[in-house]
Formats: structure tokens, sequence, C-alpha cells
């Protein structure tokens, strides 16, 4: 059952808040672009996946049964001013398949997620798990005439899109014909008709390891055309949320629409939800400009911005301190600050625990679970939340020090709420656990280099040990070109 609620988001469709009416009653479909496996994930990239957690988590506690799909990108994001695909580039870089790198980057995503107790989508396909799909879709766009095929390559015709009653731009807000009118016509030894046309399907170069046969010849999927064939193959052609960062509104989730609205005649998404970025010294963090720090990074103290390390559960609560749609800048300070009302809030759970009820409240217990469910219905606002689970910081105190009274079933209410916000909601752990989780990281991490000694003094006895013990408590050790990695 969904609890009564009147939840708003923030749809960047229309720009408003908007009340929450989800096409199936209690089900929701929400769909998140995902990474694109080449290289590490930033924190950057964890704070959109954690805004999304968040999101899940909370429609999650309202009752709504959830299918989250969030893919893989694993082919066909290609390099800005370019034909290579991120994931080629990086294997001819590296020499190694383009397999092995989607494979390295899945698991180090899904590593660093799990630090961040975000839970995993119900769904998480695979762009290159879905050729066969993006070739069908591919097809009846030119079959529909909103496509072209031009040396090997097929393109969305944005134009002809747009002059058959298409709306390209209404999601980021452009003036289609502006666009036309400011952008420079193509010289004729373009492959595109228009600046505006995007690849449905590139031609692979004979040099281009990610290939597959098609009607075109060989080649490779373009990125916006998988995200609207996965999310339309697990959600329908129409479902309820669609997800992604900020910079993904223009051009990935306009051509999206466009895609889907050629293909099947309609909209494919009713609400639209972008977070917003994280800043590094006021600058984006990106992988392009270098302006990155990874999460790894963060914990063990080890980079150039900060002064110390920071546990992953500190580093969730200053993530969910600010709302989803804001800019959040990473300092020392505001880090700093996080990890002292961290703890304060997590006293308090245990405070909680041992408290005294008597007779009748001095508080008013229905009040502020009411404020605390009103911050979440209004578009997710954590700020707000923490805000009041701060009150409740201060009335467990009171409570404890007598100054304040609770009444019995005002204490169960009180329990209930605060610890599902805690940790339901905005998904905070006890700190111990994560502080315990980077202890054993540190001393397994100590035993392979150990291991890695004794293997150079060739004491392979000692070397055995290390890797039989770890084994017998169920810590497998891997080797591998880039050393040593270890699984539970
Ligand atoms: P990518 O792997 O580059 O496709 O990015 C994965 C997700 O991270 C996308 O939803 C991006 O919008 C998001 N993202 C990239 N940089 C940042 C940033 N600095 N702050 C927040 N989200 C970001
Ligand atoms: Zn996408």
């Amino acid at each position: 059952m969904v609890k009564e609620h009147q939840l708003k988001l923030h749809n960047s469709l229309s720009g408003n808040k908007e009340t929450f009416v989800p096409i199936n009653q209690e089900y929701v479909g929400m769909y998140v672009c995902g990474p694109t496996v080449y290289s590490n994930v930033h924190l950057g990239n964890v704070r959109t996946f954690m805004s999304f957690d968040m999101i899940y988590r909370y429609l999650r506690h309202l009752g709504y049964k959830v299918r989250y799909v969030r893919n893989i990108t694993d082919v066909g994001h290609l390099l800005d001013d370019s034909d290579e695909d991120k994931i080629s580039k990086k294997a001819r870089l590296e020499q190694l398949e383009p397999m092995e790198i989607v494979q390295k980057y899945t698991v180090d995503f899904h590593e660093v997620l799990r630090k961040f107790n975000n839970i995993p989508p119900n769904v998480e396909p695979t762009a290159t798990g879905h050729i066969v799909e993006q070739i069908e879709i591919t097809q009846e766009l030119i079959e529909k005439g909103l496509a072209y095929v031009s040396n090997g390559s097929v393109y969305f015709d944005v134009k002809k899109y747009n002059d058959q009653g298409g709306d390209y731009g209404v999601l980021s807000n452009r003036n289609i014909d502006e666009l036309f009118a400011n952008t420079r016509v193509l010289d004729g030894q373009d492959e595109k008709r228009n600046p505006q046309d995007f690849a449905l399907w590139k031609q692979a170069l004979p040099e281009h390891i990610m290939r597959w046969p098609s009607p075109w010849g060989d080649g490779f999927p373009g990125w916006h055309l998988e995200c609207t064939v996965m999310s339309t193959k697990y959600l329908g052609e129409q479902f309820d949320i669609h997800g992604g960062g900020m910079d993904l509104k223009f051009p990935h989730h306009e051509c999206e629409i466009a895609q889907a609205k050629g293909a099947y005649g309609h909209s494919p998404v009713t609400y639209w939800l972008h977070a917003n970025m994280l800043t590094l010294n006021g600058q984006k963090m990106s992988k392009s400009t270098g302006n990155t720090i990874l999460p790894e990074e963060l914990m063990t103290g080890n980079n150039e911005f900060f002064d110390k390390g920071f546990s992953p559960m500190v580093i969730r609560f200053f993530m969910m301190q600010a709302h989803y749609r804001s800019m959040l800048d990473f300092s020392n300070d505001a880090l700093l600050a996080s990890e002292k009302g961290y703890s304060r809030l997590m006293e308090a759970v245990k405070t909680l625990e041992n408290l005294q009820p008597s007779g009748s409240s001095s508080v008013d217990i229905k009040q502020w679970v009411a404020k605390c469910y009103a911050a979440m219905d209004d578009d997710f606002n954590t700020p707000i939340l923490i805000a009041h689970l701060f009150d409740a910081v201060k009335m467990i105190n009171s409570i404890k020090d007598q100054t304040e009274t609770i009444h019995p079933d005002d204490l169960i209410r009180l329990n209930d709420v605060f610890k599902a916000m805690i940790v339901e909601v905005l998904g905070l752990k006890e700190e111990q656990m994560a502080g315990n989780e980077d202890k054993l990281d540190g001393v397994v991490k100590m035993l392979i280099e150990m291991r890695k000694q004794a293997r150079v003094d060739k004491d392979w006895a000692l070397s055995d040990q290390i890797r039989d013990q770890l084994a017998a408590l169920g810590i497998v050790l891997n080797d591998g070109k880039e050393g040593t990695t270890y699984t539970f």
C-alpha cells in the first residue's frame, strides 16, 4: 500500500514542481543513465547516482513498487570532436580487449557504489547486449523517413522530425529554428545533412575494434539510442521517471525524446529529473579537465585537496545536506563540518534507544513527523529534512536530560520515523561499520604487499600461507596484469 502523500517533483520538461501521479498506481518505472565504463567513477558521478539512490529509497519508503533500471554504457559514447568511441580508445591505448576495460571499470563502479551504500538497480542492462534492438529501431526510423543512411552511418534527421510536428528542443528549452539559423551550413563534405543531426549508427573504420554487422555495414550504435531501447524494453514505451545528471539534458535526453517520439509516436517519459553537479574549487568535476577526485583518494586522504581522509558515510551525509538540484562544492571545511554533524546524528540514534518515556509528552512529535514528510514530499528536500532531524536530536537530548518528556506512543513514533529517515531514506549506516570496512581493506592490502615482497624474496611458503589463510577466511586474491586485487 502506498502511503497517502502529496509527493511533488520538479519536472525538467515543464520547469515546474508537479504532483507525482504514476502511470500504474503503485508501480513506478524509473530509468537512470548509467556510467560510461572507460575509467574510474569520480565523486561527481557518485553524487548523481547517490541522488537517484535517495529518490529510489524514498519512493520505496512510500510503498511504491519501483522497477529501477540503470544501464551500463559499454559502447557508443564518442569522444568529443572525434569518431572514436571512449572505450575503444582506452582499449587501444592500454592494449586490452574493450571488454576487459568494460569489466574493470564496471567492477570499480559497483564497488564504489556499494561503499556509499547505494542500492543496486533492479535491471542493469548493457548497450552491447542490445545491439539487435538498436538496429531494429534504426530501421524503423529510416522507414518513417526520420533517419537517413550516409556513408555506412545512419543519422536522425532533426529538421525533418520538427517539420513533421516533432519538438526537438522541448526539454532543454532550445528554439530549434534559431539553432538552425545560427549554425554554419555544412560544406557537403560532412556525412550529416544538418549539424543538429545525431548518429543512430556509426560506420566502423577498419581500425575500430568494437563492431557489429548491420544492414548498413559493420558499425556500432550511437550513444543516445541505447537508452531509448533499454528503457523501452524494460519499462515500456511510456514510463514514469527518467533521471541523469544535468549535463545529460542536452543533447542526450533531448535526442532520447526525439527517437522515442519518432519511433513510437508518443513522449516516453512523464517526469524528467536532473541532478546537479558536484564542483571542486568552484569548477565542475570532470574527467576531461582533470578536475577530479576519486572516492578512494578522498577516503584515504591521499590527494592534494584535503588534509585528511573522510569515511563514505560522512561523504554521503555531506552530499545529502545539499538539495539534489543545487550545485555542491567540495571543500575541506565543509567536510569537517559534515563529519561533526554526522557523529551527532548517529550519537542521537544510540541515545534514542535508551530513552525513558513518561506519562505525557512536552514535545510535539506528530508535528515533527509531518514536517519531515513535507520536506521529502517537496521534491526530495533532504537539507530541510536534515534540519528537522537535528531538531529531533535536540529533543532527544532534552528528554535524556529530563528537561522535556515523551509519552510511550510518541517515543515509538519518534524512534520509527527518525531511524527510517536516516537509514532507509538517506541511506546512512553506522559510522563504525563503515570505518571498519576501510580498516579491513587496509589490512588485506597490507597482506597483499607482504605477499608481494615474499614472492620477490622467493619465500614461496610465506606467500602461499598468506593466500591460503585469506582464502580460508573467504577472501580470495586475484593476481592480474595490474597487480593483485581481492574479492570476498
Ligand atoms: P558518464 O560516465 O560521464 O556518462 O557520467 C555518469 C553520470 O555522472 C551522468 O549522469 C553525468 O551527468 C554525471 N556526472 C558527471 N560529472 C558530474 C559532476 N561533476 N557532478 C555530478 N554528476 C556528474
Ligand atoms: Zn542515457
